[in-house]
């Protein structure tokens, strides 16, 4: 028997993957009992902000590791390739058909027994501790207790939900950059008048300030668009707000800037402003963003909030296995094991419910090859310098160079398929 502690991304994909490999799993929620700052739901693996799951395609790192852990027999990803919605080349699903559906089938599986219960001690017997980057405060209390290992903290920020019908259509229009992936944004364009007196309200806007000691530490997919607006006054440009690729088809010109929407739910009546997660109060964000051309009466049905992270000093206390270092049953998963993002918490989820069940059948433990994408975030979040230890997306950079290969579309394939006949092997060997 394993407990799962929290059925968020990671820990829904460890109790799943144990139950699979035929060991019974009790799964530890809290919520709705208690919910943190940032989840809606009783749901599970529910996505507490952007409903992109990231890229989709082989070539890039995001997609990379997704299709690895489709060969794994992820939940998550089964479940997202159905209810997915347009999203140009990334993987952006219908957020709430997504969690309630894996709250179905995890509920529905025979080998898992589900407690609605606040975990505040780490219980004895082999347990997987999957609690987030907003682990309740008594949990959080115990772990440290526990490891010794000091918390880091830094912020997170999600950005705005509005309506459709609250955009004026005569002011925007629908497209993808490079005419990618049909129009499945809607764009609404800035002149260079327009763009200096946005960017001049954000940077002078009343943020939160908050109860913050720690010096501010911001999830880098995720930066609050008031800090990469104060970094200059061209970077929103360059960033969020960037122009490339598109035309406007009014005036057949490239705009100086642009906001893009993206559809947030399949009947595509709630927009996500893209890239626009902020600390701005929300009155000071009804009033900047509705400085947006076609903006001016949208209406919000979620404002942009921040929320404090909680992760390990994986590198000191965790193994390859995920496996705290002090307790062979012991394991953790997810964002607190210093993975950043989504997907990589439901793949250390996988890898961590795997071990535990390995580990409940007397079975070696096992850790995925390095030059696969799973086994290269492991391979980091493990070994990276645990005096500046920063939690890290999936990307090339972790992987093996691929020599001999010029072009870097060409290699990025390369990589890709060699960590997929690498992960095929790996598991054509690992005795289940
Ligand atoms: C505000 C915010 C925005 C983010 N935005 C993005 C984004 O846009 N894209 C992205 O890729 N990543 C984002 N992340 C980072 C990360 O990918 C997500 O937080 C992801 O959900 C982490 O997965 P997880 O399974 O580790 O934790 P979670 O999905 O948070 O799951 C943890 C679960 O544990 C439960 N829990 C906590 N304490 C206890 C307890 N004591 N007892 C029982 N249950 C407990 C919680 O209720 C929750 O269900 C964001 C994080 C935050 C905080």
């Amino acid at each position: 028997m394993i407990t799962v502690i929290g059925a968020g991304l990671a820990g829904s994909e460890a109790a799943w993957q144990a139950a699979q490999m035929g060991v019974p799993v009790t799964l530890v929620e809290m919520r709705p009992i208690r919910s943190t700052p940032a989840h809606q739901t009783a749901y599970f693996a529910e996505l507490v902000c952007s409903n992109s799951l990231g890229g989709n395609h082989l070539s890039s790192p995001a997609g990379a590791l997704k299709e690895e852990m489709r060969r794994l027999g992820s939940l998550t990803l089964a479940v997202a390739d159905n209810v997915s919605i347009p999203a140009g080349g990334a993987l952006a699903v219908d957020r709430d058909a997504f969690s309630a559906e894996i709250t179905r089938r995890i509920e529905a599986h025979p080998l898992i027994t589900i407690k609605r219960e606040e975990a505040d001690r780490i219980p004895v017997g082999i347990c997987v501790v999957a609690t987030g980057p907003l682990t309740s405060d008594a949990l959080a209390k115990e772990i440290q207790a526990l490891t010794g290992a000091h918390d880091l903290y830094f912020y997170d920020a999600a950005a705005p939900v509005i309506t459709l019908e609250s955009v004026d259509a005569a002011k925007a229009f629908w497209a993808g950059r490079w005419g990618k992936g049909g129009a499945d944004y809607l764009n609404c364009p800035l002149d260079k008048e327009e763009y200096l007196a946005f960017h001049a309200a954000i940077s002078t806007a009343q943020k939160h300030e908050g109860h913050i000691d720690e010096p501010l530490q911001f999830f880098a997919g995720c930066m609050p668009v008031e800090e990469i607006a104060a970094r200059g006054v061209d970077t929103l440009r360059f960033g969020p707000m960037r122009p490339v690729g598109l035309i406007d088809p009014r005036t057949q010109r490239r705009p100086y800037a642009v906001v893009q929407l993206r559809r947030e739910n399949a009947a595509g009546s709630l927009l996500n402003m893209v890239g626009f997660q902020t600390r701005m109060t929300w009155p000071e964000q009804r009033r900047v963003f509705r400085m947006i051309p076609g903006l001016a009466q949208a209406e919000f049905v979620r404002y942009g909030v921040m929320h404090r992270n909680t992760f390990l000093n994986s590198p000191r206390i965790l193994r390859p296995t995920y496996q705290w270092r002090g307790r062979d049953e012991l394991f953790f998963a997810g964002q607190m094991v210093g993975v950043e993002g989504y997907m990589e918490s439901a793949c250390s989820g996988i890898m961590a419910g795997r071990n535990a069940a390995r580990l409940a059948r007397g079975l070696a433990l096992e850790t995925a090859p390095p030059d696969t994408m799973i086994g290269a975030l492991t391979h980091y979040i493990t070994s990276a310098d645990p005096e500046n230890f920063q939690p890290m997306n999936a990307n090339y950079g972790l992987l093996p160079p691929y020599p001999g290969i010029k072009g870097r579309a060409e290699r990025k394939q390369a990589v890709a398929q060699r960590a997929l006949a690498s992960l095929e092997m790996w598991l054509a060997e690992t005795d289940n």
